[in-house]
């Protein structure tokens, strides 16, 4: 699909030397997201905000102020980021009503480079899922094909840009949730290193692995949008300082030491898929990128450690809310105890409900030993295995979920297989490191990313190849 915005760099410098407008990018943005409501992307616009600000914008590009290198740019955060101008409600019954005292530190930063917050994106309600069905309100479609899901939680914010409501989004992945829908969407979604984007102002899923990232049409505006957000923040103990600036990404494949995850081209992955991976992997090879198979060996049961310790941190992370502090209160109630459990009983969906429910189990005395323990001392391995891989390789590949897109309904039903879906992205969040899903093919007509990952901290080095890359792939 040709994008009708040019990139977010130029973008930026035609608002500043007057030769469009912040107005009229806004307005741009507002119009796309009219004429495409029936995708059901977005949660709710913050129009009102957006428009002040952006003639606030214009005024001071008038008076020859320099407003940052986001200047107008419109942007669309998903719905779990406390945002100014509307409801943050995380797509879940319980924060009906909530506005945020505050904005996330990652707006701020957007914000103060000039960028224009212009809507909420859908997503799976408090971000557990894979496909927006978990919302509370209702089900996103993808942008190439309305009867299939546009991948999850971040499925609002990558149809959001497949689309072309704005030239980029927010998202969170605590599991896979920014590269899966990134692949099944066919747009660039980046997850960067565990902590080097404060979480700050972010509704929290799984403290250990949520990181912040940007949904891109490029591999450039992801890194522009990453570079803004980036580096310490005192409001997040959990931040690092930037390595890097991460924008003039150069370098090409020659000689760069590629490791195809051998346990992630077995069983389960779909051909098609299987095609526009190996395809993919030969082009990279061709413009020289020395490609070998490495083997993580105990790759295969991160999905297992995931839906331990991801369950385990939800069931802290929601106690918070309890019908007293945040949004939904029941009003049908007459003493604490009650209102507590009708509240949290009303207005958390079936999926929050499980997880809140294996969390507590997995994390009770009787269980801890046996499953809590045990995941993280196989996550340990796991960090070892990925470290040992890395002095080999300076890169490891791969597909980013075993298929394409998958029908609207067709794993509602079925919890344990919609969980399977992560199994090619929950590595990267438990190890920490950087991973990035790239447009690499179709199969069927269905977009298919391929997935890089780097060494923690590697990040420039991973956008640097995956912008090489990106020139092969499309
Ligand atoms: N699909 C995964 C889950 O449901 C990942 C979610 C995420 O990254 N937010 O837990």
């Amino acid at each position: 699909m040709a994008s009708q915005w040019s990139s977010v760099a130029d973008l930026a410098a035609s608002v500043q030397a007057g030769k469009t407008s912040a107005l009229k990018l806004v307005e741009q943005s507002f119009a796309a997201i009219a004429d495409k409501q029936d995708y059901q992307a977005i949660i709710v616009t913050t129009k009102e905000r957006a428009l002040t600000r952006a003639k606030k914008i214009d005024a001071l590009v008038a008076s020859g102020k320099k407003i940052g290198r986001l200047a107008g740019v419109p942007f669309i955060a998903k719905d779990n980021f406390l945002v100014f101008g509307a409801e943050t409600t995380a797509a879940s019954n319980i924060l009906h009503g909530f506005s945020a005292p505050y904005q996330s530190s990652a707006i701020e930063k957007l914000e103060a480079e000039g960028a224009i917050c212009v809507a909420k994106a859908n997503l799976d309600a408090f971000a557990h899922g894979a496909s927006t069905e978990n919302s509370d309100f209702f089900t996103t479609k993808n942008a190439h094909d309305t009867t299939r899901v546009p991948g999850g939680s971040s499925g609002g914010s990558a149809t959001a840009v497949a689309l072309d409501m704005a030239p980029f989004a927010l998202g969170t992945d605590t599991g896979g949730s920014i590269r899966q829908p990134a692949s099944f969407s066919g747009v660039v979604g980046y997850k960067p290193t565990y902590g080097l984007v404060s979480r700050s102002g972010v509704v929290a899923m799984a403290s250990s692995t949520d990181v912040i990232g940007p949904l891109a049409r490029s591999v450039e505006d992801a890194a522009l949008v990453l570079d803004v957000m980036a580096g310490k923040d005192e409001l997040d103990a959990t931040t690092i300082e930037r390595q890097a600036n991460y924008t003039s990404l150069s370098g090409d494949l020659k000689g760069k030491k590629v490791g195809l995850i051998k346990e992630y081209m077995g069983e389960g992955l779909d051909s098609g898929v299987r095609d526009v991976i190996e395809a993919a992997l030969d082009k990279l090879k061709a413009a020289g990128a020395q490609i070998t198979e490495v083997s993580v060996p105990s790759i295969g049961m991160a999905l297992a450690v995931y839906y331990i310790l991801c369950p385990a941190e939800v069931s802290s992370n929601l106690s918070r809310y309890d019908g007293q502090r945040y949004g939904y209160s029941d009003p049908d109630t007459k003493d604490l105890e009650a209102s507590y459990k009708k509240s949290r009983g009303r207005g958390f969906g079936k999926e929050a409900k499980r997880r809140i429910m294996i969390g507590t189990y997995v994390l009770s005395s009787g269980y801890y030993d046996a499953y809590y323990k045990k995941a993280q001392t196989v996550r340990t391995k796991l960090i070892g295995e990925f470290a040992q891989a890395f002095e080999t390789v300076d890169f490891l590949v791969g597909p980013v979920a075993p298929t394409t897109a998958f029908k609207i309904g067709q794993n509602t039903g079925d919890p344990l297989q919609m969980y399977l879906c992560d199994i090619m992205t929950v590595a990267a969040n438990i190890v920490g490191n950087p991973a990035l899903s790239l447009p690499a093919g179709e199969s069927d007509n269905l977009p298919v990313g391929l997935q890089l990952m780097a060494p923690q901290r590697a990040d420039k080095e991973l956008l640097a190849l995956a912008r090489a890359a990106e020139e092969l792939l499309v």
